[in-house]
């Protein structure tokens, strides 16, 4: 992946010059991440708008970081930011732009008090770049979603009457370890009968029940890449409202994804689901937006809905998971993990969306 992170930094340079700043201080984590392919709990990166890239990590992650990234030079020290932007001074850099969504206000004060370089907020340019995924990444979240399709499979005979919220959330995090993820992409939500009107319900003692609707979210992690899935499933022959409102659903689902293209405002991607709900008179029930887009981190740009505007691109992996919420009575939600394609999207989870009666 060495060429790769390399690309990425090149990517990033040109938004840094672009933005009249010398350099810029990574600190967010999972950002350092994506321009190295280092994982840690301590570690920021210099990358200047021309020369070479500057890793800092602690004493931990070293041996790491110098197998992890063998083109970078690496400063070990604890005090990674500080570190950093001495070094940006040392190298003549006066313009320094940070992540202002990562750093403190404390840690920022403390930066400035000896920084002997101009400190600039300089927006989400790393976000920026993370939203369109190169192919190795698309792969990642394809075979993560692949595991969490397997593992509802394989749990699928143990979802019946009598069996608690609590046992199908650890049989579906079981399995998809067993399946070969790193762990749960976020902590799975199984809601069952009347708690399916929450859409983040947390998984209880509550036994499922024959004329139960369950939702199960859930997806695994492999290799840093989040799968992000919802399928509602019905114990025992389901009544006409539960039909009738998983239908409404799938459709609204099918038209989001149908709408999901290269050039589509993501608010009218949300609207194009939202408005088959609308129309059926159960607007109001659903009060989220369709979806967000995927990768490194389970929630990360684009949002679609909740007002933000902008516009889909190629290979940009999204989810679109529209959902009826009826108080008291329960709900439907049905979730898949997508990517933009100038075809039609890619869809990456492919478990069924008939209706399974258990
Ligand atoms: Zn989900
Ligand atoms: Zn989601």
């Amino acid at each position: 992946m060495g060429e790769t992170h390399t690309a990425r930094r090149r990517r990033l340079a040109a938004l840094v010059a672009a933005r009249d700043a010398d350099a810029v201080l990574v600190t967010r984590l999972v950002n350092v991440r994506y321009l190295t392919g280092l994982d840690s709990s301590r570690a920021a990166l210099l990358v200047p708008a021309e020369g070479p890239a500057v890793l800092a990590t602690d004493a931990r992650y070293a041996g790491t970081a110098e197998r992890v990234c063998p083109e970078l030079p690496i400063v070990v020290d604890r005090l990674v930011s500080e570190a950093l932007t001495a070094r940006a001074a040392a190298d003549g850099h006066r313009r320094l732009g940070f992540e202002a969504h990562d750093l403190t206000v404390e840690h920022h004060a403390t930066l400035a008090e000896k920084a002997e370089v101009e400190l600039t907020p300089l927006g989400h340019p790393v976000e920026e770049l993370r939203m369109v995924k190169d192919e190795e990444e698309i792969a990642l979240l394809r075979e993560a979603c692949a595991i969490t399709d397997r593992a509802f499979a394989a749990v699928l005979p143990e979802i019946r009457a009598g069996v608690t919220e609590r046992a199908v959330a650890i049989a579906l995090e079981r399995a998809m370890v067993d399946s070969g993820a790193e762990r749960p992409a976020f902590e799975s939500i199984v809601a069952s009968g009347p708690n399916g009107a929450v859409p983040h319900h947390r998984p209880g003692g509550r036994e499922l029940q024959p004329g139960d609707l369950v939702t199960m979210d859930f997806g695994a992690l492999y290799d840093g890449y989040h799968a992000d899935m919802t399928r509602t499933v019905a114990i025992g022959e389901p009544a006409g409202w539960q039909r009738d409102v998983y239908d409404l659903v799938h459709r609204a689902q099918l038209a989001g994804i149908g709408a999901a293209l290269p050039g589509a405002e993501t608010k009218a991607v949300d609207a194009a689901a939202r408005d088959v709900i609308k129309d059926a008179g159960h607007g109001d029930a659903f009060g989220h937006g369709l979806g967000h887009g995927v990768g490194l981190e389970i929630h990360e740009a684009p949002l679609m809905g909740y007002d933000k505007t902008g516009k889909l691109m190629d290979r940009v992996p999204i989810t679109a998971e529209p959902g009826v919420y009826l108080t008291g009575r329960g709900g439907v939600r049905i979730e898949d993990t997508l990517v933009v394609r100038p075809g039609g999207p890619e869809l990456l989870t492919t478990t069924t969306k008939d209706l399974l009666v258990l």
